[in-house]
């Protein structure tokens, strides 16, 4: 019998980039092998860190630390997940113990109880009568603050939770209690609410048959060589949860292995989640944030006792501990919130093709809107491409027509009053539609990508725009209640009767935001029912979920909202889709602004048209010969992608070479300066020297917002066409480039990213 290692080396979740030696000393409660976990001695206190290796010599010349304890009779890293997480630490340069942290569930990695005991909580809701908007003015004559408590509590989808309310609004609980009083709203205590995906059903549970496209992709995925990536690019409504659903029923159930769904984000896809669970019963485990700490712990563990074997979930469910890896799906692969905004940046897409390689399963990419990394990985034969042209049933895309706003002077201003006129905001051809649609029962969709009520507020004396005190953003004006806050830091303040610059009083709301449209719409059509969706309506658990149900249930005849109603929804009886304002995000200072442009346009246009009644869509935008709107309109993607890769090739952007931005912040802008452009120096220096020419540096120059939360922001940008470079350069900077300890002075290392802001 071999002897027990005396040794381990430890990766702990530090900014360092290296291992700890540990002791192991007789006693422990389990023995401690690669993949455990052990609690260690940390300077003054005590870190949780997994074992990455054993030995019986200790490379330290003093003698090692003991570790204090070891939790895990099994460990909870496998090899594969290790591995993985080597891989994730090199590529995105952090530390292992830090990937490793990523990827195991808060509760295993935390001091916190991961069984929190549930809770009740006061609930509260809109009454039986509610007064009309005509009506209100007598009834809350004397109330203003019941009025904004009301107003807030209908804008959170008629009901929400005390809590909830006292966090978005300062007001007395006895405005709550008059409220109740007066039937206007109801309250009562309510258990914490059970996660309304374990019970989901709704959907019939017969199975379709495959249309000859979709077969094809099943059959050739059926037979796919290990490690093999898919592209599937099928456009909106052409079946593609289908693929999933069959490829899964071969995998799973005839081969008895196991399965990652990936999905953009869970609450927004419910109807996706509800047809895996119909399919698969309840061998899923669904993933999604609004689980507490030790519901993820209990998922955690059923997927790695084995006793689920499909889990669904975003992001950070690449890292479910399955064991007999058959695939991993990354719906809508395209979306941006597949990567990790902090540290470490990854991107689920690629850690994905990553483990499934490892471990010898294949991937499927799918989208209608495929991002330009995957289309050119595609084209040069890295993965394989499987399409879907047609929309199923014999269905057809939407007719998309253009209305010009440049054909009508526009002013989107308004006096402080809200003095905007509904008539320049919905044009009458979007106006005509939205009446016919709903003199037919049919539902609309109406999308504009800006919440708030206006986007900023200007003085037309001076021309200064109300701005955050921490970050260099204009303030978006709210309503309900009247606000302004900053969409970055969360910076809020009231709005000043008076310029800030110059005292004048003669203040303009510019820019429109989705709580502005609803309240004109709701003027315009006071027997509408109109839901917004837009993330302050939907920051309470579930909320999301409640309002796609009620459009589901046809109690909806207008959703509004931000790109959040763009994606996934497949609801027959919407038969228009409307986009107030395309323009939005188009001229930001990114190069993927266009094609986040092109894919917003062309998702929500998915949304029409998915029943037999047919669709049509409506772009309302000062651009109609902008590539990205132009090819939305067409429905044509191949020729969006030749154009927009046009572009990047002078100078290069993805996909023509590899990116890595650097960011230095600080919150003194001189030092940050400084330090950005010594680092540019270093690294100049630095590739000369050492890497030739295959690494250019661009920069170092202001970050396009170059505050944020009260820290000055510069950046260097890194491209290549050599990844393994771009992984010595990267690599060599952040371990050895100094930062001085003063301003508070960060530097943030952003591989592959997917915004440059
Ligand atoms: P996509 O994700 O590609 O936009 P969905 O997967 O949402 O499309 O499918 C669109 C609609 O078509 C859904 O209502 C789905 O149930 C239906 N559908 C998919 N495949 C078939 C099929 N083979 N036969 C009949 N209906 C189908
Ligand atoms: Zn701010």
């Amino acid at each position: 019998m071999r002897e027990k290692p005396r040794f381990v080396e430890v990766a702990l979740p530090l900014p360092l980039f290296q291992n700890f030696t540990y002791a192991v000393e007789e006693g422990l409660a389990n023995p401690v092998v690669v993949g455990s976990r052990v609690v260690v001695p940390l300077r003054n206190g005590k870190e949780i860190g997994v074992c990455v290796g054993v030995s019986d010599v200790s490379p330290l010349k003093r003698k090692p630390k003991a570790v204090l304890e070891s939790p895990d009779a099994e460990p909870a890293v496998s090899r594969s997940l290790l591995e993985l997480c080597k891989w994730m630490s090199d590529y995105y340069i952090v530390p292992l113990g830090v990937a490793l942290r990523t990827a195991l569930p808060a509760a295993l990695t935390g001091a916190e109880d991961p069984h929190p005991t549930r809770k009740t909580q006061r609930v509260v809701r809109i009454g039986v009568e509610i007064p009309s908007l005509l009506q209100r003015d007598k009834v809350f004559a004397r109330s203003p603050q019941q009025r904004a408590v009301f107003e807030l509590i209908e804008s959170l989808g008629n009901r929400t939770t005390a809590e909830q309310l006292s966090s978005q609004l300062e007001f007395s609980p006895s405005v709550l209690k008059s409220l109740e009083k007066r039937g206007l709203i109801v309250s009562e205590e309510e258990e914490v609410e059970r996660d309304p995906f374990s019970s989901r059903g709704g959907i019939s549970a017969t199975r379709l048959n495959p249309t000859p496209a979709q077969q094809h992709a099943i059959d050739t995925m059926s037979s796919a060589e290990k490690g093999e990536v898919f592209l599937l690019h099928g456009i909106t409504g052409s079946g593609k949860t289908l693929v999933y659903i069959e490829l899964l029923r071969r995998i799973v159930d005839e081969r008895g292995q196991t399965a990652i769904v990936l999905v953009p984000e869970i609450a927004l896809t419910p109807q996706t989640v509800d047809r895996f669970r119909a399919a698969f019963g309840d061998r899923i485990a669904v993933l999604h944030s609004a689980l507490s700490e030790g519901e993820r712990y209990d998922a955690w563990l059923a997927l790695k006792r084995g006793e689920k074997r499909i889990v669904v979930g975003a992001r950070s469910a690449v890292f479910a501990p399955l064991e007999n890896l058959g695939a991993i799906i990354v719906d809508e692969e395209h979306e941006s919130s597949y990567k990790q905004g902090e540290t470490p940046r990854y991107h689920a897409r690629e850690v994905a093709i990553v483990r499934a390689k490892n471990e010898g399963a294949i991937t499927l990419l799918g989208s209608a809107t495929p991002s330009l990394e995957s289309w050119a990985n595609a084209t040069s034969g890295k993965f394989r491409l499987l399409t879907l042209p047609e929309r199923v049933g014999g269905g057809r895309l939407p007719k998309v027509e253009v209305i010009d706003l440049r054909k009508i002077a526009t002013d989107y201003s308004g006096m402080a009053e809200g003095g905007i006129d509904y008539g320049t905001v919905i044009r009458e051809p979007l106006h005509d539609a939205l009446v016919e649609c709903m003199d037919h029962g049919e539902q609309s969709i109406l999308l504009l990508n800006r919440r708030g009520y206006s986007s900023f507020i200007q003085c037309i004396d001076c021309g200064a725009v109300a701005t955050c005190p921490n970050c260099s953003i204009t303030l978006t004006h709210h309503r309900n209640p009247e606000r302004l806050i900053c969409h970055y830091c969360l910076h809020k303040e009231d709005p000043r009767p008076d310029c800030a610059r110059c005292g004048g009083r003669n203040l303009k709301q510019r820019g429109l935001g989705t709580q502005q449209v609803e309240r004109l719409l709701s003027e315009r059509f006071p027997s509408a029912r109109i839901a917004r969706m837009d993330v302050d309506t939907t920051s309470g658990k579930w909320a999301h979920t409640r309002i796609l149900d009620r459009v589901a249930a046809g109690e909806v005849d207008i959703l509004l909202g931000t790109q959040m109603i763009a994606k996934g929804l497949d609801f027959p009886n919407v038969t228009l889709v409307g986009v107030v304002d395309a323009d939005v995000g188009i001229n930001l200072p990114d190069f993927r602004a266009s094609e986040r442009c092109f894919q917003l346009l062309s998702q929500v246009s998915g949304r029409a048209g998915r029943g037999e009644k047919g669709g049509r869509v409506l772009i309302q935008t000062r651009i109609p010969s902008h590539h990205a709107v132009r090819y939305a309109v067409s429905h044509d993607y191949v020729s969006f992608v030749r154009d927009e890769m046009g572009g990047r090739v002078d100078p290069p952007y993805p996909p023509n070479v590899r990116l890595a931005n650097i960011v230095f912040s600080g919150v003194i802008e001189d030092s940050t300066a400084r330090l950005a452009i010594h680092a540019g120096e270093w690294l100049r220096e630095l590739i000369t020297t050492r890497a030739g020419d295959e690494v250019t540096v661009v920069g170092p120059a202001p970050c396009p917002i170059e505050r944020i939360k009260s820290r000055w922001r510069w950046h260097v940008l890194l491209k290549t066409e050599h990844p393994a470079e771009m992984t010595r350069v990267s690599r060599y900077f952040m371990e050895r480039f100094e930062i001085p300890s003063t301003a508070q002075l960060r530097v943030t290392l952003d591989r592959d990213p997917v915004a440059l802001l």
